[in-house]
């Protein structure tokens, strides 16, 4: 069977940041999907879910009942391909997220974003943005939002929005070792990583990225591929991982079950 198959990341016009909300209807993702030979979308709209911590005024519209509602009215079959109406929830800060257990429970799937860095009003920022200070960052997101228990992928892993001419650099100030720990948290708890086409930017960024991906599978990790895509062409960008899969080398098993249809 063809191994990417799924794109678990897709947003729709219920996203503030959709760049097409005429052509990012579920329907008109599912007919992509079909036309492509994916049989599996992840809806993953932006969400925030917990009441507890004011949300900003970019996520204060983007509610969990529009997802909910959303959840009701598709179908979850159809046209040979099945869509899952999850959500794309962030952390602000290592144990501050924007979604709460029971939010979680009325969607298919949560990723868990930990690397929104460009939300500078809003996100806990590094010290400065020297590669050690970026790294020391990232990785304490990562190994909250891993170990959160609310997280089932952790979207464009070490992708630190707002800081995207740092990422190979700051990828290569964490040690082996570091990674492994961090990965480690997520294999632990079954939490997916996601293989983004936000790694393909240049080839620093993917030399980068398959490092990461590398180390993450020795960790034990299962993967999930996603395009992030927020307008139509950006779908048919899914095929691009194939370069991720040939690298590290994925089999089926190395896939999260939800993905596979589990
Ligand atoms: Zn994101
Ligand atoms: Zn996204």
């Amino acid at each position: 069977m063809k191994l990417i198959d799924h794109d678990l990341h897709v947003h729709t016009y219920l996203s503030a940041c959709c760049h097409d909300r005429e052509g990012q209807t579920p329907e008109r993702i599912r007919a992509a999907a079909a036309a492509g030979g994916v049989r599996t979308i992840g809806l993953a709209d932006h969400v925030w879910a917990n009441p507890d911590v004011p949300a900003s005024a970019w996520y204060a519209p983007q509610t969990i009942d529009r997802l909910v509602a959303m959840r009701r009215d598709v179908p979850r079959q159809a046209a040979g391909v099945r869509v899952l109406v999850g959500c794309e929830a962030e952390t602000i800060a290592p144990g501050v997220f924007g979604i709460t257990p029971d939010a979680a429970a009325c969607v298919d799937f949560v990723q868990l974003a930990c690397s929104h860095f460009h939300m500078t009003e809003f996100v806990a920022q590094p010290a400065s943005a020297r590669p050690r200070d970026l790294a020391d960052h990232a990785l304490a997101f990562f190994r909250s939002a891993a170990g959160s228990g609310l997280a089932t992928v952790i979207p464009h892993p070490f992708l630190t929005l707002g800081f995207q001419e740092v990422i190979p650099a700051m990828v290569a100030a964490i040690s082996d070792g570091q990674f492994t720990d961090a990965f480690g948290v997520a294999a632990e708890r079954g939490v997916g990583i996601e293989i983004t086409v936000g790694y393909l930017a240049n080839a620093p960024r993917r030399d980068a990225a398959l490092r990461l991906l590398t180390l993450a599978k020795q960790a034990g990790c299962r993967f999930s591929f996603g395009t992030d895509a927020h307008e139509p062409a950006a779908l048919a960008r899914l095929g691009e991982l194939a370069f991720f899969a040939d690298a590290l080398d994925l089999a089926e098993h190395d896939l999260l079950p939800l993905a596979r249809g589990g």
